[in-house]
């Protein structure tokens, strides 16, 4: 089991952001059909703003929260749309988690990631059911805790975590969105995949790839 030190932190924002990037059209296709299709554009404006500040510090002399708060700071000041806000409070929250810690063990990246859902809940206000991204973090968060205390490894409780956020995400398609731009939709939402939930698929994702 290798200790996650900022130089892999630093990696998992190098590959959120090009996973982001790759899946821009979609997001923003996505925000198309229940929102203003921004989706994506905030989403890569935003990682890729981490990524680039990320890669300005001297990460011998940054530990993960001072990682994590720069990445909260630049994702904040690069996004306009709702996301902005709800992103810069998951990593400030994941920054508060680890704090004082040069090296995370499995237990600080799961505190970290269920850090990073609750902070995203707080901010917004959301609950599951409401069809935002609460719907896909929420579950992943619970699925890594749970997978963690029955003794799973990390790479297993993130699998677990990126599977119950694919779930969270579909299942989206079923509600009424009663949070942020598509609440203005009504019943209209329904049957539409909430694309914040979908993008949350994918940065889970690449945190699994990149921690797991
Ligand atoms: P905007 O709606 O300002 O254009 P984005 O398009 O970047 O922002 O993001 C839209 C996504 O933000 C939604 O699909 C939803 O998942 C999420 N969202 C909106 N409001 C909230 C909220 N209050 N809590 C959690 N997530 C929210
Ligand atoms: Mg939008």
């Amino acid at each position: 089991m290798t200790a996650i030190d900022s130089t892999r932190l630093k990696m998992m924002f190098d590959t959120i952001a090009a996973t982001i990037e790759a899946d821009k059209d979609r997001l923003c296709q996505l925000d198309g059909v229940i929102g203003d299709a921004d989706h994506g554009i905030a989403m890569a404006l935003g990682f890729n703003a981490a990524r680039d500040a990320v890669a300005g510090l001297d990460l011998a002399a940054s530990e993960p929260t001072a990682l994590l708060n720069t990445a909260a700071k630049s994702f904040l000041n690069a996004v306009g749309a709702s996301s902005g806000p709800l992103y810069a409070t998951a990593f400030m929250r994941a920054a508060a988690a680890v704090k004082g810690k040069a090296t995370l063990a499995e237990e600080d990246v799961i505190a970290m990631f269920t850090a990073m859902a609750q902070g995203i809940k707080d901010r917004g206000k959301a609950v599951p059911g409401e069809k935002t991204m609460v719907d896909a973090w929420q579950p992943a968060a619970e699925a890594a805790g749970a997978a963690h205390d029955a003794g799973k490894s990390l790479a297993e409780s993130l699998a677990a975590a990126l599977a119950a956020a694919e779930r969270g995400a579909e299942a989206t398609k079923e509600m009424i969105a009663a949070k942020g731009r598509s609440s203005r939709l009504g019943e209209r939402s329904l049957g539409h995949i909430d694309p914040g939930a979908a993008s949350a698929v994918t940065v889970i994702g690449a945190i699994r790839s990149s921690l797991g």
